[in-house]
């Protein structure tokens, strides 16, 4: 979607859209048409944009090119869904167009999760009315606000020679040789880019504003594009400030003062080494083996979606999608992950049943598993599972970092640790729910403890940190998921229950699981009951052919026996939900 305003009689264009891990809704300004005219054989009738190597109809995209009007300053922005970047964004237009006689656009793209997904913001400010409906190609300015997207996407690409470079990161010199993937240190010697870090999270918590980060982020901003004079800068910000949060009391406005002022302060410059031209490319996202995920759920999450070419979607063609694809996302958006402290631990099994992303679970091993786990996994003697070792696993990549289950946790076994100090831990992880042979449930499902040693089959959902809804739906998966069939009425569970190309809703070791469909607007309930009179129309046809193999005699009697038995307990499911219905529970 694209919503036009037009504050103080300046155009500007701010706009919003979901994609699919789609990186460009318009292609920018490329000459592949003109190109085509001027071909030897130009196609007759052709398509521009998605690679159609199916009908083979679309145009091959040649150069794009910059068609901005000269002065034109362009910035991209790759924030964190509830980080606040959008809306800084949005108040650094405003301070522009309201004080400035200059012309400023906004669009901002953002992926199909809730809270905690990608935002990208694209900003251009300039002297002259600004013609560009499409994202930008190429920019004077990059920041880059959350610090593992430095090896998730192609942060620089597009980054003009001599533009600038702004992290959020915790590293100094050392560390950045080290964190920084080859080809983006290349990229920054090769282009000669202003490349600048500013520590925002560090800065947020020791101001007391925990993860929003803006503030600090918007001041640097302003300070290195220098599209304002930053004291300009720094007075409209606090006004806008005054403006937002002025109800909230002097302390809240304090905060946010002190936020603009370090952030302008705290900025370091960063002397990129000529060394860096020579880094090599370095394997970001290796190969999973498993061809969907390694095709089509990557590149989509890399924000290449719209590269692929129709070929690979084929199998796609009926609408399915398939599940338990979340599993390999690993997002890795927390900034703090619980650390379990075996010996205080009374293995209640609360934590596991409040996590919303189901990123930490209760594991029990056998003493052989243990002796052959990975280093960190320790475990306890299992109460009420004889001969079985306990351990409470936690994955910090698929963590948010909500703290719901150190919140909850009778007896403060859970300490929030900083995402980094626990990564040695995603190992043990991987070895628990991986390696570790499911075991029957010692305990009676129905109850707290039990329930969580079922398998949630609805997990790492794209929900944001801490929500309430998917706690619920992760039991109900544990209760009856492997039987499941969902009809989704569109809203806040469709997105986070299918938030493409990952889906959350999964299998267990048999291979049993949650079917999933989403029926747009609100009529779920007619979805569903049709969904219901199709599964009932399947059965009653296997059940007229069952009767007709019977009644031909030819079967062996245990066969007889196994098809009687499901002849009379068909119905079963059905019976259950009309006596549901008479007890007015359904
Ligand atoms: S911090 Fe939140 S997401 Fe992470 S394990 Fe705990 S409850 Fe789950
Ligand atoms: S809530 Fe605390 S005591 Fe209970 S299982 Fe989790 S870590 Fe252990």
């Amino acid at each position: 979607m694209t919503f036009y305003y037009d504050i103080a009689n300046k155009p500007m264009i701010i706009g919003g859209r979901y994609g699919l891990g789609s990186k460009e809704l318009y292609p920018g300004r490329s000459s592949c048409c003109v190109d085509n005219l001027a071909a030897a054989e130009p196609k007759n009738g052709f398509t521009v944009g998605i690679i159609d190597d199916v009908t083979g109809h679309s145009l091959p995209t040649t150069k794009t090119l910059d068609t901005t009007p000269k002065g034109t300053t362009s910035c991209k922005f790759w924030g964190l869904g509830s980080d606040g970047t959008v809306g800084a964004n949005k108040s650094a237009i405003k301070i522009i167009g309201d004080n400035t006689d200059m012309y400023a656009q906004g669009y901002f793209a953002y992926d199909s999760k809730k809270s905690g997904g990608i935002t990208i913001s694209h900003l251009r400010f300039g002297h002259t009315p600004i013609r560009a409906p499409y994202l930008i190609n190429f920019a004077d300015y990059v920041a880059v606000h959350n610090t593992s997207y430095v090896r998730k996407y192609d942060v620089t690409a597009g980054l003009k020679d001599g533009g600038t470079f702004l992290l959020n990161c915790p590293w100094d010199e050392k560390e950045l040789e080290k964190e920084l993937p080859g080809q983006l240190r290349r990229y920054l010697a090769e282009h000669k880019i202003n490349f600048y870090t500013l520590d925002a999270v560090k800065i947020a918590e020791g101001i007391g504003l925990g993860g929003r980060i803006n503030m600090i982020m918007q001041a640097a901003f302003f300070k290195l594009t220098g599209i304002i004079p930053v004291e300009d800068a720094v007075k409209y910000l606090k006004g806008a400030i005054e403006h937002s949060y002025g109800k909230k009391g002097q302390k809240v406005l304090d905060m946010n003062y002190a936020a603009v002022d370090q952030g302008i302060g705290a900025i370091k410059k960063v002397e990129v080494p000529a060394a860096w031209a020579q880094a090599k490319d370095e394997e970001l996202h290796p190969k999973t083996g498993n061809q969907w995920v390694d095709e089509i759920l990557t590149p989509m999450n890399m924000q290449e979606g719209d590269k692929l070419p129709i070929s690979k979607l084929m199998g796609q063609a009926d609408g399915t999608f398939p599940s338990g694809t979340a599993a390999y996302e690993k997002r890795g958006i927390a900034i703090d992950v619980p650390e379990w402290q075996i010996s205080k631990c009374i293995q209640c099994n609360q934590c596991a049943m409040v996590c919303p992303h189901a990123a930490i679970r209760p594991i029990l091993a056998t003493e052989d598993e243990v002796a052959k786990a990975p280093k960190g996994f320790e475990a306890k003697d299992a109460t009420g599972a004889k001969g079985l070792k306990f351990r409470m696993a936690v994955s910090p990549l698929d963590c948010s970092g909500c703290g719901n289950c150190a919140d909850i946790c009778p007896v403060k076994a859970l300490e929030m640790k900083k995402l980094e100090t626990q990564m040695p831990l995603q190992e043990v992880w991987d070895y628990a729910v991986n390696k570790v042979t499911p075991k029957d449930n010692p305990m009676n499902k129905n109850t707290v403890k039990g329930s969580q040693f079922e398998q949630p089959l609805l997990e790492f959902s794209g929900a944001c940190a801490g929500c309430g809804e998917t706690p619920y739906a992760k039991l109900v998966t544990q209760l009856f998921g492997d039987r499941m069939m969902i009809a989704n009425a569109t809203g806040c569970s469709s997105i986070w229950g299918a938030s493409a190309p990952a889906m959350p809703y999964t299998k267990n070791h048999k291979g049993h699981g949650p079917s999933w469909a989403n029926s747009l607007f609100e009529d779920n309930a007619e979805y569903g009951l049709g969904m219901f009179l199709g599964v009932e129309q399947s059965r009653e046809r296997l059940a007229d052919k069952i009767k007709a193999v019977i009644a031909d005699g030819k079967v062996s009697a245990e066969l007889k026996a196994a098809m009687e038995d499901w002849l009379a307990n068909m119905l079963m499911a059905k019976a259950l939900v009309l006596a549901l219905k008479s007890w007015k529970l359904c």
